[in-house]
């Protein structure tokens, strides 16, 4: 400090002080408030005066930290991307209600983010939207050799014996409480993916169509139960495993960038057309795709096929349940597939299809 900033400094204080003094002798017995001014006014003085003194330092220290914030991950992209495994843009079927939404999520997105989807070319997300369900990704299900009819799995020489006549097991409606260690009922979503350990036996429906082994007899007594009733059902992708879930989901994630997205936009995007590997139904054997003879997409007009509502009717009775539901989008996050069945057991799926509920709701109301 030099001789003229400690003058400075002495001179403030020597008129603080006597000010006080002249203020006290006023009023003395107001004296304590002087002495009080008198500490705070030293001290805020001498705050100032060693910040002033310090500038270039203190300056420094600022500019490496406000770098520091700037070029972290966990700074702004990470707060107001909200990337999250939980979907947040509703994709619905019509195209126009998913732009409207899209441009509502962008709205939520800061202006940073804003130029840079606007950037995006707007075909891509609506081309991406309309793949809305992680089972038309690809279109496989149309391939003959990726399709099993009752006729083709019995001419691959599956077991004769799960053909034998057999009427579908007898619910045992008394029972509410269930087992969450029941491989039959495993709950398996974005929030709740597979976990590392999970195992399974893989058996094969036919060619490379695989399932978990446990599930294959009573599928092909739901067919036979459907075809007594004069209704066809052709099952798709039912097994697929890891990497080729990681192969379909990089691949879009890939398209995005392409399109111009940062990572974390693409895998947002990526994340509501297919399902994130390691959270597929479809990974762990017992989720199949179903389509008809004469109705081969995978959409919601399934639904209206001889064989989606005979599906809808009466797959509980052999342990399946329709797993996305018509009104429960909201709690499973994903649109209504009329297609996708969920082995969870006659004893679940029954008390699933009684009381309307989903997988979800089922575990939050009769798993212990
Ligand atoms: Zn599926």
């Amino acid at each position: 400090m030099n001789a003229s900033s400690l003058q400075t400094k002495i001179n403030y204080t020597k008129k603080i002080v006597s000010r006080v003094e002249k203020f006290n002798r006023k009023h003395k017995a107001l004296s304590f408030l002087g002495i009080a001014y008198a500490f705070v006014a030293i001290f805020i003085y001498n705050f100032f005066f060693y910040l002033y003194r310090n500038t270039k330092r203190f300056t420094c220290l600022a500019c490496i930290i406000l770098f520091f914030i700037s070029s972290s991950s966990f700074s702004y992209p990470g707060l107001s991307l909200d990337i999250s495994f939980d979907s947040d843009i509703k994709i619905t079927g019509e195209s126009e209600g998913d732009i409207a939404i899209i441009n509502q999520t962008i709205v939520e997105e800061s202006d940073a983010e804003l130029a840079v989807i606007n950037d995006v070319d707007s075909a891509v997300i609506e081309e991406a939207l309309e793949s809305e369900n992680p089972d038309v990704v690809e279109a496989e299900h149309l391939d003959p050799d990726k399709q099993a009819s009752l006729d083709d799995i019995i001419s691959a020489g599956l077991d004769e014996n799960v053909m034998e006549e057999t009427s579908p097991e007898e619910a045992d409606i008394e029972k509410t409480v269930f087992d969450r260690n029941d491989w039959k009922i495993i709950l398996v979503n974005k929030q709740h993916p597979i976990p590392d350990d999970y195992e399974f036996p893989l058996g094969t429906i036919r060619g490379s169509m695989r399932c978990d082994e446990r599930v294959i007899s009573p599928l092909l007594e739901m067919m036979k139960a459907a075809r007594k009733d004069g209704v066809s059902l052709i099952i798709c992708s039912p097994y697929r495993d890891m990497d080729r879930q990681t192969m379909l989901f990089n691949n879009k994630v890939d398209k995005y960038m392409d399109a111009g997205m940062s990572y974390m936009e693409a895998y947002n995007y990526a994340s509501q057309a297919v399902t994130v590997p390691g959270s597929s139904e479809h990974q762990i054997g017992l989720a199949i795709d179903i389509i008809t003879d004469n109705y081969s997409s995978l959409d919601e007009g399934f639904a209206n096929t001889a064989a989606g509502k005979w599906l809808a009717e009466n797959s509980y009775k052999f342990g399946f349940v329709l797993r996305y539901p018509e009104g429960k989008e909201e709690i499973t996050s994903i649109e209504f597939e009329p297609w996708h069945f969920r082995y969870v057991g006659v004893d679940a799926a029954t008390v699933m299809t009684t009381n309307n509920i989903c997988l979800e709701e089922f575990w939050s109301n009769f798993v212990e």
